[in-house]
């Protein structure tokens, strides 16, 4: 069994959406300055890295992070090669998936951002034309490899219908193929995110 970790690290000065607040991971009690224990505090935005969107993200009323259910975010997933897609991902460019997947993490051009130190804004995501049509095709959870699923039309499309936006994957080292997805987002109550650490598992290997 392989075990993929397709989370991305959270720390101080990591690329995070303008406008987010800033990642603060710090120490408050040490034991180098002669406290009897280390203790840090973490201060940040909860679409900070890799996350998910609760439907409360884009609909007032929605479900809050705490009520995402597992059998959305955990089972098997197909990672879908899109990385020819420019711009937007549209229901065309995602033909290529099969039938009846209920996970589907998108493998775009994204992902070679990660190694740039702040944020671009040339990122490709879904328009609303893709976002329906994964919902019309019955999937419960979508990720990206970058720090948004889409425009906000493509947000309230896959939100509105309880889809799991899976935004903030990193997808450099995972070949295109079906997997096993584990999700596990913290149970923040009331919050309309939460950051998730995400694997991805292959058997047989
Ligand atoms: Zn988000």
């Amino acid at each position: 069994v392989e075990i993929l970790d397709i989370s991305v690290p959270v720390r101080p000065g990591m690329v995070t959406y303008p406008g987010d607040p800033p990642v603060v991971l710090e120490r408050v009690r040490s034991i180098a300055d002669g406290d009897g224990y280390n203790l840090s505090r973490l201060d940040f935005g909860l679409h900070s890295g890799t996350h998910v969107d609760a439907p409360l993200h884009f609909v007032d009323g929605g479900a809050a992070a705490e009520s995402l259910v597992f059998d959305a975010l955990i089972g098997p997933a197909v990672v879908l090669d899109v990385t020819p897609a420019e711009g937007a991902i549209r229901a065309v460019d995602l033909d290529g998936l099969p039938s009846g997947a209920e996970r589907v993490l998108l493998k775009t051009s994204n992902s070679e951002l990660w190694a740039r130190a702040s944020f671009s804004p040339e990122f490709v995501s879904l328009d609303a034309g893709g976002a329906r049509a994964l919902v019309e095709g019955g999937v419960l959870l979508v990720g990206i490899d970058y720090l948004s699923i889409g425009d906000e039309e493509a947000h309230v499309v896959l939100l509105e219908a309880g889809v799991v936006a899976l935004e903030g994957l990193d997808l450099r080292a995972v070949e295109p193929g079906e997997y096993q997805l584990v999700c596990a987002p913290l149970k923040l109550a009331g919050a309309e995110g939460a950051p998730a650490r995400a694997l991805l598992i292959r058997d047989g290997v």
